[in-house]
Protein backbone atom coordinates (compact mmCIF):
# COMPACT_ATOMS: atom_id res chain seq x y z
CA UNK A 1 0.00 0.00 0.00
CA UNK A 2 2.58 2.63 1.23
CA UNK A 3 4.79 1.60 -2.07
CA UNK A 4 1.91 2.20 -4.19
CA UNK A 5 1.28 5.64 -2.78
CA UNK A 6 4.89 6.25 -3.12
CA UNK A 7 4.92 5.43 -6.87
CA UNK A 8 1.79 7.27 -7.09
CA UNK A 9 3.12 10.50 -5.41
CA UNK A 10 6.41 9.71 -7.66
CA UNK A 11 4.73 9.60 -10.78
CA UNK A 12 2.38 12.71 -9.80
CA UNK A 13 6.19 14.79 -8.78
CA UNK A 14 7.76 13.67 -12.14
CA UNK A 15 4.57 14.41 -14.32
CA UNK A 16 4.01 17.80 -12.46
CA UNK A 17 7.68 19.02 -12.77
CA UNK A 18 7.95 17.85 -16.24
CA UNK A 19 4.76 19.81 -17.18
CA UNK A 20 5.02 22.99 -14.88
CA UNK A 21 9.19 23.02 -16.61
CA UNK A 22 8.13 22.83 -19.80
CA UNK A 23 4.93 25.16 -19.41
CA UNK A 24 7.17 27.78 -17.13
CA UNK A 25 10.11 27.53 -20.20
CA UNK A 26 8.02 27.99 -22.96
CA UNK A 27 6.13 31.30 -21.46
CA UNK A 28 9.45 32.48 -20.77
CA UNK A 29 10.41 32.03 -24.69
CA UNK A 30 7.34 33.44 -25.83
CA UNK A 31 7.65 36.78 -23.04
CA UNK A 32 11.29 37.34 -23.99
CA UNK A 33 10.61 36.79 -27.99
CA UNK A 34 7.90 39.45 -27.49
CA UNK A 35 9.30 41.73 -25.11
CA UNK A 36 12.16 41.75 -27.06
CA UNK A 37 10.06 42.58 -30.72
CA UNK A 38 8.51 45.21 -28.96
CA UNK A 39 11.94 47.04 -27.89
CA UNK A 40 13.59 46.06 -30.90
CA UNK A 41 10.90 46.05 -33.81
CA UNK A 42 8.00 47.55 -32.90
CA UNK A 43 8.48 50.44 -30.73
CA UNK A 44 11.31 51.91 -33.37
CA UNK A 45 8.75 50.91 -36.36
CA UNK A 46 6.34 53.35 -34.60
CA UNK A 47 8.72 55.92 -33.92
CA UNK A 48 10.41 55.66 -37.41
CA UNK A 49 6.56 55.90 -38.92
CA UNK A 50 5.31 58.83 -36.48
CA UNK A 51 8.99 60.67 -37.96
CA UNK A 52 8.44 60.11 -41.32
CA UNK A 53 5.11 61.47 -41.27
CA UNK A 54 6.56 64.20 -38.94
CA UNK A 55 9.12 65.21 -41.89
CA UNK A 56 6.30 65.28 -44.65
CA UNK A 57 4.36 67.54 -42.84
CA UNK A 58 7.55 70.46 -41.83
CA UNK A 59 8.76 69.89 -45.06
CA UNK A 60 5.89 71.24 -46.44
CA UNK A 61 5.78 74.49 -44.65
CA UNK A 62 9.68 74.66 -44.90
CA UNK A 63 9.29 74.52 -48.74
CA UNK A 64 6.93 77.73 -48.44
CA UNK A 65 8.77 79.61 -46.42
CA UNK A 66 11.98 79.60 -48.52
CA UNK A 67 9.81 80.52 -51.53
CA UNK A 68 8.73 83.56 -49.30
CA UNK A 69 12.09 84.24 -48.37
CA UNK A 70 12.83 83.94 -52.27
CA UNK A 71 10.10 86.04 -53.23
CA UNK A 72 11.19 89.48 -55.30
CA UNK A 73 8.00 91.30 -54.17
CA UNK A 74 8.87 90.98 -50.44
CA UNK A 75 12.24 91.82 -50.77
CA UNK A 76 11.48 94.53 -53.05
CA UNK A 77 8.30 95.91 -50.37
CA UNK A 78 11.41 95.86 -47.47
CA UNK A 79 14.22 97.49 -49.52
CA UNK A 80 11.44 100.01 -51.07
CA UNK A 81 11.12 100.91 -47.25
CA UNK A 82 7.59 99.02 -46.34
CA UNK A 83 5.59 102.00 -47.25
CA UNK A 84 2.24 100.31 -47.60
CA UNK A 85 1.56 97.27 -45.01
CA UNK A 86 -1.77 96.31 -46.27
CA UNK A 87 -0.14 95.14 -49.37
CA UNK A 88 2.25 92.92 -47.38
CA UNK A 89 -0.87 91.59 -44.90
CA UNK A 90 -2.87 90.97 -48.66
CA UNK A 91 0.15 89.10 -49.27
CA UNK A 92 0.65 87.12 -45.84
CA UNK A 93 -2.93 86.32 -46.14
CA UNK A 94 -2.60 84.87 -49.11
CA UNK A 95 0.14 82.16 -48.58
CA UNK A 96 -1.88 81.53 -45.49
CA UNK A 97 -4.74 80.53 -46.65
CA UNK A 98 -3.54 79.42 -49.99
CA UNK A 99 -1.87 76.65 -47.83
CA UNK A 100 -3.69 76.40 -44.67
CA UNK A 101 -1.45 76.95 -42.41
CA UNK A 102 -2.14 78.47 -38.74
CA UNK A 103 -0.02 81.88 -39.09
CA UNK A 104 2.18 83.66 -41.90
CA UNK A 105 4.62 86.35 -40.59
CA UNK A 106 7.53 88.96 -41.45
CA UNK A 107 9.82 90.92 -39.66
CA UNK A 108 11.70 93.35 -40.49
CA UNK A 109 15.19 94.18 -39.57
CA UNK A 110 15.63 97.93 -40.51
CA UNK A 111 11.98 98.48 -38.67
CA UNK A 112 11.57 95.74 -36.26
CA UNK A 113 8.09 95.07 -37.27
CA UNK A 114 6.43 91.72 -37.07
CA UNK A 115 3.87 91.66 -39.68
CA UNK A 116 1.07 89.05 -39.76
CA UNK A 117 -2.17 88.41 -41.93
CA UNK A 118 -4.16 91.02 -39.32
CA UNK A 119 -1.57 94.00 -39.60
CA UNK A 120 1.16 94.66 -37.76
CA UNK A 121 1.51 92.86 -34.32
CA UNK A 122 3.94 94.32 -32.48
CA UNK A 123 7.67 95.51 -32.67
CA UNK A 124 10.61 93.04 -31.70
CA UNK A 125 12.70 93.75 -28.77
CA UNK A 126 16.15 92.19 -27.89
CA UNK A 127 15.25 92.53 -24.34
CA UNK A 128 11.83 90.63 -24.98
CA UNK A 129 12.48 86.62 -24.29
CA UNK A 130 10.04 85.85 -26.69
CA UNK A 131 11.68 88.07 -28.88
CA UNK A 132 15.32 86.39 -28.86
CA UNK A 133 14.48 83.72 -31.82
CA UNK A 134 14.60 86.99 -33.46
CA UNK A 135 18.05 88.29 -32.61
CA UNK A 136 19.57 84.39 -32.72
CA UNK A 137 18.26 84.03 -36.82
CA UNK A 138 20.08 87.58 -37.13
CA UNK A 139 23.47 85.69 -36.45
CA UNK A 140 22.41 82.31 -38.20
CA UNK A 141 24.56 80.55 -41.22
CA UNK A 142 21.75 78.23 -41.36
CA UNK A 143 18.93 79.21 -43.97
CA UNK A 144 16.00 78.34 -41.62
CA UNK A 145 14.96 77.08 -38.02
CA UNK A 146 12.61 75.06 -36.84
CA UNK A 147 11.33 76.61 -33.48
CA UNK A 148 8.43 75.90 -31.39
CA UNK A 149 6.55 78.82 -29.33
CA UNK A 150 3.49 79.88 -28.19
CA UNK A 151 1.88 82.03 -31.23
CA UNK A 152 0.31 85.27 -29.76
CA UNK A 153 -1.80 85.77 -32.87
CA UNK A 154 -3.70 82.63 -32.00
CA UNK A 155 -4.40 83.18 -28.36
CA UNK A 156 -0.94 81.38 -27.25
CA UNK A 157 -1.67 78.00 -28.64
CA UNK A 158 2.02 76.35 -29.40
CA UNK A 159 2.95 76.54 -32.91
CA UNK A 160 5.77 75.02 -34.82
CA UNK A 161 7.49 78.52 -36.54
CA UNK A 162 9.31 77.98 -39.86
CA UNK A 163 11.72 80.97 -39.58
CA UNK A 164 13.30 81.95 -43.03
CA UNK A 165 16.06 84.34 -43.87
CA UNK A 166 15.58 86.98 -46.08
CA UNK A 167 18.32 88.54 -47.46
CA UNK A 168 18.69 90.98 -50.34
CA UNK A 169 20.21 90.98 -53.61
CA UNK A 170 23.75 91.35 -52.28
CA UNK A 171 22.95 88.62 -49.51
CA UNK A 172 22.58 91.17 -46.47
CA UNK A 173 20.22 89.85 -43.64
CA UNK A 174 16.90 92.00 -43.87
CA UNK A 175 14.24 90.03 -42.20
CA UNK A 176 13.03 86.68 -41.17
CA UNK A 177 9.65 85.48 -42.77
CA UNK A 178 7.99 82.08 -42.75
CA UNK A 179 4.82 80.40 -41.69
CA UNK A 180 3.47 78.64 -38.29
CA UNK A 181 1.99 75.28 -38.06
CA UNK A 182 -0.66 73.82 -35.89
CA UNK A 183 -0.20 70.79 -33.49
CA UNK A 184 -3.83 69.33 -35.09
CA UNK A 185 -2.26 67.37 -37.74
CA UNK A 186 0.33 65.60 -35.55
CA UNK A 187 -1.71 64.96 -32.54
CA UNK A 188 -4.24 62.83 -35.11
CA UNK A 189 -1.23 60.86 -36.11
CA UNK A 190 -0.23 60.31 -32.40
CA UNK A 191 -3.70 59.59 -31.76
CA UNK A 192 -4.01 56.77 -34.37
CA UNK A 193 -0.89 55.38 -33.55
CA UNK A 194 -2.08 54.88 -29.99
CA UNK A 195 -5.13 53.98 -30.78
CA UNK A 196 -4.25 51.07 -33.42
CA UNK A 197 -1.02 49.64 -31.16
CA UNK A 198 -2.57 50.21 -27.74
CA UNK A 199 0.78 52.59 -27.42
CA UNK A 200 1.08 55.82 -25.52
CA UNK A 201 3.15 58.45 -27.59
CA UNK A 202 4.40 61.87 -26.82
CA UNK A 203 6.93 64.29 -26.96
CA UNK A 204 9.11 65.55 -24.28
CA UNK A 205 11.04 68.90 -24.57
CA UNK A 206 14.86 68.77 -23.68
CA UNK A 207 14.03 70.02 -20.02
CA UNK A 208 11.85 66.92 -20.10
CA UNK A 209 8.43 68.90 -19.93
CA UNK A 210 5.66 66.84 -21.89
CA UNK A 211 4.79 69.30 -24.25
CA UNK A 212 2.47 67.17 -26.35
CA UNK A 213 0.72 63.91 -26.29
CA UNK A 214 -2.16 62.19 -27.83
CA UNK A 215 -5.58 61.99 -26.03
CA UNK A 216 -6.53 58.78 -26.37
CA UNK A 217 -4.48 57.34 -23.65
CA UNK A 218 -4.27 57.84 -19.89
CA UNK A 219 -3.31 61.06 -19.55
CA UNK A 220 0.43 62.06 -19.05
CA UNK A 221 1.49 65.55 -18.62
CA UNK A 222 4.19 67.62 -16.86
CA UNK A 223 7.94 66.87 -16.25
CA UNK A 224 9.07 63.39 -16.79
CA UNK A 225 11.43 64.07 -13.65
CA UNK A 226 8.31 64.10 -11.74
CA UNK A 227 6.35 60.95 -13.07
CA UNK A 228 6.97 57.92 -10.80
CA UNK A 229 9.29 54.61 -12.71
CA UNK A 230 9.17 57.29 -15.75
CA UNK A 231 11.87 59.58 -13.92
CA UNK A 232 14.47 56.92 -12.96
CA UNK A 233 15.25 56.71 -17.30
CA UNK A 234 14.95 60.14 -17.23
CA UNK A 235 18.16 60.97 -17.66
CA UNK A 236 18.84 58.54 -20.51
CA UNK A 237 16.03 59.60 -22.23
CA UNK A 238 17.14 62.72 -22.84
CA UNK A 239 19.98 62.50 -23.94
CA UNK A 240 20.49 64.07 -27.63
CA UNK A 241 22.74 61.89 -29.52
CA UNK A 242 20.56 60.94 -32.84
CA UNK A 243 20.15 56.62 -31.84
CA UNK A 244 16.87 55.51 -30.62
CA UNK A 245 17.08 54.57 -27.33
CA UNK A 246 15.65 51.84 -26.04
CA UNK A 247 14.46 51.80 -22.48
CA UNK A 248 12.62 49.77 -19.94
CA UNK A 249 10.78 50.94 -16.46
CA UNK A 250 8.23 49.63 -13.62
CA UNK A 251 5.22 52.19 -13.41
CA UNK A 252 2.17 51.31 -11.26
CA UNK A 253 0.51 49.53 -14.58
CA UNK A 254 3.77 47.44 -14.36
CA UNK A 255 6.73 47.41 -16.77
CA UNK A 256 6.91 49.78 -19.61
CA UNK A 257 9.07 49.20 -22.21
CA UNK A 258 9.88 52.55 -23.81
CA UNK A 259 11.54 54.11 -27.12
CA UNK A 260 12.95 57.26 -27.29
CA UNK A 261 14.24 59.38 -30.30
CA UNK A 262 15.77 63.01 -30.79
CA UNK A 263 13.68 64.81 -33.30
CA UNK A 264 16.12 67.64 -34.74
CA UNK A 265 13.37 69.24 -36.49
CA UNK A 266 11.53 70.16 -33.91
CA UNK A 267 14.14 69.86 -30.68
CA UNK A 268 12.11 67.48 -28.74
CA UNK A 269 12.31 63.28 -28.25
CA UNK A 270 9.41 61.45 -29.74
CA UNK A 271 8.64 58.59 -26.82
CA UNK A 272 6.86 55.49 -28.09
CA UNK A 273 5.90 53.34 -24.81
CA UNK A 274 4.22 50.16 -24.31
CA UNK A 275 2.46 48.58 -21.64
CA UNK A 276 4.40 44.90 -21.37
CA UNK A 277 1.76 43.16 -19.02
CA UNK A 278 -0.80 44.07 -21.93
CA UNK A 279 1.25 42.78 -24.65
CA UNK A 280 2.04 39.60 -22.32
CA UNK A 281 -1.75 39.16 -21.93
CA UNK A 282 -2.03 36.68 -24.43
CA UNK A 283 0.71 34.64 -23.91
CA UNK A 284 0.04 34.58 -19.86
CA UNK A 285 -3.58 32.96 -21.32
CA UNK A 286 -1.41 30.27 -23.11
CA UNK A 287 0.56 29.55 -19.87
CA UNK A 288 -2.34 28.94 -17.78
CA UNK A 289 -4.64 27.07 -19.62
CA UNK A 290 -1.27 24.88 -20.46
CA UNK A 291 -1.42 24.12 -16.66
CA UNK A 292 -4.84 23.28 -16.64
CA UNK A 293 -4.56 20.93 -19.45
CA UNK A 294 -1.14 19.60 -17.30
CA UNK A 295 -3.07 19.51 -14.35
CA UNK A 296 -5.95 17.49 -16.07
CA UNK A 297 -3.10 15.30 -17.92
CA UNK A 298 -1.47 14.50 -14.45
CA UNK A 299 -5.52 13.60 -12.87
CA UNK A 300 -5.84 11.44 -15.75
CA UNK A 301 -2.65 9.71 -15.61
CA UNK A 302 -2.76 9.23 -12.05
CA UNK A 303 -6.24 7.68 -12.15
CA UNK A 304 -5.42 4.90 -15.42
CA UNK A 305 -2.21 4.34 -12.95
CA UNK A 306 -3.93 3.57 -10.46
CA UNK A 307 -6.96 1.52 -12.06
CA UNK A 308 -4.22 -0.67 -13.61
CA UNK A 309 -1.89 -1.29 -10.42
CA UNK A 310 -4.94 -2.37 -8.90
CA UNK A 311 -5.84 -4.57 -11.32
CA UNK A 312 -2.14 -5.98 -11.20
CA UNK A 313 -2.10 -6.24 -7.52
CA UNK A 314 -5.70 -7.95 -7.66
CA UNK A 315 -4.67 -10.51 -10.19
CA UNK A 316 -0.90 -10.85 -8.37
CA UNK A 317 -3.13 -11.36 -4.98
CA UNK A 318 -5.35 -14.13 -7.20
CA UNK A 319 -2.33 -16.14 -8.34
CA UNK A 320 -0.70 -16.42 -5.09
CA UNK A 321 -3.96 -18.04 -3.55
CA UNK A 322 -4.62 -20.28 -6.74
CA UNK A 323 -3.68 -23.19 -7.48
CA UNK A 324 -2.69 -23.01 -11.20
CA UNK A 325 -3.62 -26.83 -12.26
CA UNK A 326 -7.02 -27.42 -10.71
CA UNK A 327 -8.28 -23.46 -10.24
CA UNK A 328 -8.76 -24.40 -6.70
CA UNK A 329 -7.75 -22.23 -3.32
CA UNK A 330 -4.14 -23.56 -2.70
CA UNK A 331 -2.44 -23.60 0.81
CA UNK A 332 -1.95 -19.97 1.31
CA UNK A 333 -5.76 -19.61 -0.21
CA UNK A 334 -7.03 -21.78 2.00
CA UNK A 335 -5.36 -19.83 5.07
CA UNK A 336 -7.30 -17.09 4.97
CA UNK A 337 -10.44 -18.99 4.33
CA UNK A 338 -9.90 -21.16 7.12
CA UNK A 339 -9.22 -18.37 9.63
CA UNK A 340 -12.60 -16.40 7.97
CA UNK A 341 -14.29 -19.93 8.57
CA UNK A 342 -13.53 -20.31 12.29
CA UNK A 343 -14.32 -16.99 13.07
CA UNK A 344 -18.15 -16.87 11.88
CA UNK A 345 -18.10 -20.80 13.73
CA UNK A 346 -17.02 -19.48 16.52
CA UNK A 347 -19.65 -16.73 16.37
CA UNK A 348 -22.27 -18.50 15.70
CA UNK A 349 -21.68 -22.14 17.22
CA UNK A 350 -22.41 -24.39 14.06
CA UNK A 351 -20.63 -27.47 13.11
CA UNK A 352 -17.03 -27.13 11.25
CA UNK A 353 -16.10 -30.85 9.76
CA UNK A 354 -12.98 -30.97 7.57
CA UNK A 355 -12.74 -33.73 4.76
CA UNK A 356 -8.83 -34.31 3.93
CA UNK A 357 -8.28 -37.06 1.00
CA UNK A 358 -5.81 -38.77 -1.22
CA UNK A 359 -5.46 -40.56 -4.34
CA UNK A 360 -4.79 -43.57 -3.82
CA UNK A 361 -1.95 -44.86 -5.77
CA UNK A 362 -1.19 -42.05 -7.59
CA UNK A 363 2.69 -42.93 -8.11
CA UNK A 364 1.56 -46.02 -10.25
CA UNK A 365 -0.37 -44.13 -12.75
CA UNK A 366 1.92 -41.53 -13.13
CA UNK A 367 4.81 -44.11 -13.51
CA UNK A 368 1.63 -45.77 -16.17
CA UNK A 369 0.47 -43.14 -17.73
CA UNK A 370 3.08 -40.32 -17.49
CA UNK A 371 2.83 -36.70 -15.44
CA UNK A 372 0.70 -35.23 -18.18
CA UNK A 373 -1.87 -37.72 -17.58
CA UNK A 374 -1.57 -37.69 -13.45
CA UNK A 375 -2.19 -33.79 -14.24
CA UNK A 376 -5.39 -34.63 -15.87
CA UNK A 377 -6.47 -37.13 -12.75
CA UNK A 378 -5.66 -34.38 -10.28
CA UNK A 379 -7.79 -31.62 -12.80
CA UNK A 380 -10.77 -33.98 -13.11
CA UNK A 381 -11.07 -35.61 -9.61
CA UNK A 382 -11.16 -31.21 -8.31
CA UNK A 383 -14.23 -30.28 -10.93
CA UNK A 384 -15.86 -33.67 -9.82
CA UNK A 385 -15.51 -32.90 -6.09
CA UNK A 386 -16.14 -29.41 -6.53
CA UNK A 387 -19.38 -30.70 -8.59
CA UNK A 388 -20.86 -32.37 -5.37
CA UNK A 389 -20.33 -29.56 -2.55
CA UNK A 390 -22.42 -26.69 -1.28
CA UNK A 391 -21.73 -23.33 -2.35
CA UNK A 392 -20.68 -22.21 1.03
CA UNK A 393 -18.26 -25.69 1.37
CA UNK A 394 -14.51 -24.61 0.47
CA UNK A 395 -12.20 -27.06 -1.62
CA UNK A 396 -8.77 -26.79 -1.83
CA UNK A 397 -5.93 -28.12 -3.24
CA UNK A 398 -4.02 -29.59 -0.57
CA UNK A 399 -0.48 -30.59 -1.53
CA UNK A 400 0.31 -32.77 -4.61
CA UNK A 401 -2.61 -35.23 -5.19
CA UNK A 402 -4.65 -34.09 -1.98
CA UNK A 403 -7.54 -31.73 -1.21
CA UNK A 404 -8.85 -30.08 1.25
CA UNK A 405 -13.06 -29.75 2.36
CA UNK A 406 -14.15 -27.14 4.66
CA UNK A 407 -18.12 -28.22 5.60
CA UNK A 408 -19.50 -25.17 7.42
CA UNK A 409 -22.73 -26.27 9.31
CA UNK A 410 -21.64 -29.73 9.01
CA UNK A 411 -21.58 -32.66 11.79
CA UNK A 412 -19.38 -35.36 11.48
CA UNK A 413 -22.13 -37.71 10.50
CA UNK A 414 -23.42 -35.56 7.40
CA UNK A 415 -19.00 -35.05 6.71
CA UNK A 416 -18.68 -38.85 6.67
CA UNK A 417 -21.72 -39.12 4.69
CA UNK A 418 -20.55 -36.37 1.76
CA UNK A 419 -17.05 -38.04 2.28
CA UNK A 420 -18.80 -41.50 1.09
CA UNK A 421 -20.63 -39.83 -1.37
CA UNK A 422 -17.56 -38.39 -3.16
CA UNK A 423 -15.69 -42.04 -2.74
CA UNK A 424 -18.79 -44.10 -4.04
CA UNK A 425 -18.91 -41.44 -7.03
CA UNK A 426 -15.51 -42.38 -8.27
CA UNK A 427 -16.09 -45.86 -7.97
CA UNK A 428 -20.10 -45.79 -9.83
CA UNK A 429 -18.89 -43.28 -12.00
CA UNK A 430 -15.23 -43.64 -12.82
CA UNK A 431 -13.18 -40.43 -14.26
CA UNK A 432 -12.79 -40.77 -18.30
CA UNK A 433 -9.44 -40.24 -19.23
CA UNK A 434 -8.28 -40.95 -22.76
CA UNK A 435 -5.89 -43.55 -22.65
CA UNK A 436 -6.45 -44.92 -18.80
CA UNK A 437 -8.52 -47.86 -17.59
CA UNK A 438 -10.27 -49.59 -14.30
CA UNK A 439 -11.02 -46.99 -11.45
CA UNK A 440 -9.38 -44.25 -9.51
CA UNK A 441 -9.82 -44.57 -5.80
CA UNK A 442 -9.59 -42.30 -3.16
CA UNK A 443 -9.28 -42.17 0.88
CA UNK A 444 -10.50 -40.08 2.92
CA UNK A 445 -10.11 -38.85 6.50
CA UNK A 446 -13.12 -37.03 7.97
CA UNK A 447 -12.90 -35.01 11.44
CA UNK A 448 -15.31 -32.29 13.01
CA UNK A 449 -13.71 -29.66 15.13
CA UNK A 450 -14.13 -29.69 18.71
CA UNK A 451 -14.99 -26.74 21.12
CA UNK A 452 -11.53 -25.13 21.82
CA UNK A 453 -10.06 -26.87 18.99
CA UNK A 454 -6.82 -25.09 16.87
CA UNK A 455 -6.74 -25.21 13.09
CA UNK A 456 -3.94 -27.36 12.84
CA UNK A 457 -5.13 -29.96 15.57
CA UNK A 458 -8.47 -30.23 13.46
CA UNK A 459 -5.86 -31.23 10.35
CA UNK A 460 -3.68 -33.60 12.40
CA UNK A 461 -6.76 -35.52 13.22
CA UNK A 462 -7.70 -35.31 9.43
CA UNK A 463 -4.55 -36.17 8.71
CA UNK A 464 -4.37 -39.25 10.91
CA UNK A 465 -7.93 -40.56 9.89
CA UNK A 466 -6.58 -40.52 6.57
CA UNK A 467 -3.46 -42.40 7.58
CA UNK A 468 -5.88 -44.93 9.08
CA UNK A 469 -7.79 -45.43 5.55
CA UNK A 470 -4.81 -45.92 3.84
CA UNK A 471 -3.65 -48.45 6.48
CA UNK A 472 -6.85 -50.56 6.26
CA UNK A 473 -6.61 -50.83 2.36
CA UNK A 474 -7.36 -47.85 1.22
CA UNK A 475 -10.89 -46.82 -1.11
CA UNK A 476 -12.68 -45.89 2.41
CA UNK A 477 -13.51 -43.02 4.91
CA UNK A 478 -12.48 -42.70 8.23
CA UNK A 479 -13.32 -40.79 11.04
CA UNK A 480 -10.65 -39.09 13.12
CA UNK A 481 -10.76 -40.12 16.54
P1 LIG B 1 -0.82 -43.76 -1.59
O1 LIG B 1 -1.95 -44.58 -2.04
O2 LIG B 1 -0.11 -44.25 -0.45
O3 LIG B 1 -1.17 -42.35 -1.50
O4 LIG B 1 0.20 -43.94 -2.78
P2 LIG B 1 0.69 -42.81 -3.70
O5 LIG B 1 1.39 -43.44 -4.87
O6 LIG B 1 -0.42 -41.95 -4.10
O7 LIG B 1 1.72 -42.14 -2.79
P3 LIG B 1 1.89 -40.60 -2.46
O8 LIG B 1 0.62 -40.05 -2.11
O9 LIG B 1 3.00 -40.52 -1.47
O10 LIG B 1 2.43 -40.10 -3.85
C1 LIG B 1 2.07 -38.91 -4.39
C2 LIG B 1 2.66 -38.84 -5.73
O11 LIG B 1 2.00 -37.82 -6.52
C3 LIG B 1 4.11 -38.43 -5.70
C4 LIG B 1 4.26 -37.38 -6.80
O12 LIG B 1 5.20 -37.74 -7.74
C5 LIG B 1 2.92 -37.30 -7.41
N1 LIG B 1 2.53 -35.92 -7.64
C6 LIG B 1 2.49 -34.88 -6.72
N2 LIG B 1 2.04 -33.74 -7.32
C7 LIG B 1 1.80 -34.03 -8.64
C8 LIG B 1 1.32 -33.29 -9.74
O13 LIG B 1 1.01 -32.12 -9.67
N3 LIG B 1 1.17 -33.96 -10.92
C9 LIG B 1 1.51 -35.26 -11.07
N4 LIG B 1 1.35 -35.85 -12.26
N5 LIG B 1 1.96 -35.97 -10.05
C10 LIG B 1 2.11 -35.39 -8.82
MG1 LIG C 1 -0.24 -38.24 -1.20
MG1 LIG D 1 -1.65 -40.96 -2.80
Amino acid sequence: MTQKKRLLGLLSLILIAGFFCTSVASYWVSRDSIVRGILVQELPLTGDNIYSELQKDILRPVFISSLMAHDTFLRDWILRGEKDAREIQRYLEMVKNRYDTITSFLVSERSRNYYFPGGILKKVKEDEPLDTWFFRMRKMSDPYETNVDPDMANRNTMTVFINYRVLDYDNRFIGVTGVGLTFDTLRRIIDNYQERFMRRIYFVDRQGMIVLAGRSMKDIHGSIHNIPGLKDVAAKLLNTDSKPKQLEYRSEEGIILLNSRFIPELGWYLVVEQNEELALQPVRRVFWMNLTVSTAATMLILLITLFAVNRFQMRLERMATTDHLTGLYNRQGLEVLFDQMLKEVDRSGVALSAILMDIDHFKSINDRYGHLVGDRVIQDMAKRIHESLRKSDVLARWGGEEYLVLLKDCELVQALEISEKIRKGFLENPLQIAGMSGPITVSLGVARLQPGEVKDKLLARADQALYRAKEKGRNRSEVAA
